[in-house]
C-alpha cells in the first residue's frame, strides 16, 4: 500500500473579486471550502476539515449568489464526504489544520479520535482572537489532544507528507507538501494563497495578519512552482473545476 491522496469540497465560499485581490471588480465569486484525505500505510491524515453545523444550508435557506457569506449543505461535511469513500470519520489519527479559522476547522469535532496538529503560533493566535469572528472556540476547542509544532514537520518520517510553515494570512498558518507514489509533488497551501491569480500576480488579499510574512511565503509558493510542485489554493473556484474529488490523485 502507498499513500494516496483526495480532495473533497466540503462547502461554498462566496465573495466579490475584490476580496481576493482589491480593486478587481465583477460578480460574485463561489470559492470552495476543500478538505483533504492524506491516506498513508501508518494513518490517515486530514489537511482541515470544513465548517460546523450551524454553516448548513438548505435550498430555502440559502445564501443568495450575491451575498459574502459560507454555507454548505447536507452532504458536504466531511464526516459525510468520508463515509461517502468507505473511510471511518473515527479513523482519522491525524488533522492538520492550516489555520483555526472556522472554515478550516469546523468538522473537527466529527473526527474524535484525531490528534490536531497545529503550529503553536496559530493556536495563540486563535486563543487571542476569538472577538474577530474568524476564530471561535468551539470550532477550535474540541477536546482532542492537540499537537503544538513549531516550523516543518515530517508527519510520517518519510518525507511524503511535510508540513510547512506558510505564515502571513494568519500568524501561524502551515500547509502540507505531499509526495505521490508517482513522485509529483502537490502542495495543499489553503488560505496562504486564496487563488492562483494572487500568485500570478503576487498580490497579497486585504485579510492578511502579516503582509512582510505573507510576501515571503508568495516567494516560497511561486519557488515550489517552478520546481513543478502542483498548487491547491485554498478557495479557488476556477482551479476546482479541475479538481476531480473522491479518487486520489494521479
Ligand atoms: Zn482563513
Amino acid at each position: 500500500m502507498t499513500l494516496a491522496l483526495y480532495a473533497f469540497n466540503c462547502g461554498w465560499f462566496q465573495c466579490r473579486p475584490g476580496y481576493y485581490i482589491e480593486g478587481e471588480q465583477g460578480d460574485y465569486l463561489r470559492g470552495p471550502v476543500p478538505s483533504y484525505l492524506i491516506d498513508h500505510p501508518k494513518g490517515r491524515a486530514l489537511f482541515d476539515t470544513g465548517m460546523n453545523v450551524r454553516y448548513r444550508r438548505d435550498l430555502e435557506t440559502a445564501l443568495p449568489a450575491n451575498k459574502f457569506g459560507l454555507q454548505y449543505f447536507e452532504g458536504m461535511e466531511v464526516a459525510a464526504r468520508l463515509k461517502a469513500i468507505n473511510v471511518d470519520p473515527a479513523s482519522i489519527n491525524w488533522i492538520i489544520n492550516s489555520h483555526l479559522h472556522i472554515d478550516h476547522c469546523g468538522g473537527n469535532a466529527t473526527l474524535p479520535n484525531a490528534t490536531i496538529i497545529v503550529q503553536s503560533r496559530e493556536l495563540a493566535a486563535a486563543q487571542a482572537g476569538q472577538e474577530t469572528g474568524l476564530y471561535e472556540v468551539k470550532d477550535f476547542g474540541t477536546g482532542q489532544t492537540v499537537k503544538a509544532i513549531d516550523g516543518e514537520h515530517d508527519l510520517f518520517g518519510d518525507g511524503s507528507v511535510r508540513i510547512i510553515p506558510t505564515y502571513g494570512h494568519t500568524p501561524g498558518h502551515q500547509s502540507a507538501l505531499v509526495k505521490l507514489p508517482s513522485g509529483a509533488e502537490v502542495l495543499l497551501a489553503a488560505d496562504c494563497c486564496y487563488t492562483e491569480r494572487n500568485l500570478d500576480k503576487m498580490v497579497l488579499p486585504n485579510a492578511t495578519a502579516d503582509k512582510e510574512a505573507g510576501m515571503r511565503t508568495f516567494d516560497h509558493l511561486a519557488r515550489l512552482r517552478r520546481d513543478g510542485v502542483r498548487i491547491l489554493f485554498g478557495h479557488d473556484g476556477k482551479q476546482w473545476a479541475g479538481v476531480t474529488e473522491n479518487v486520489p490523485f494521479g
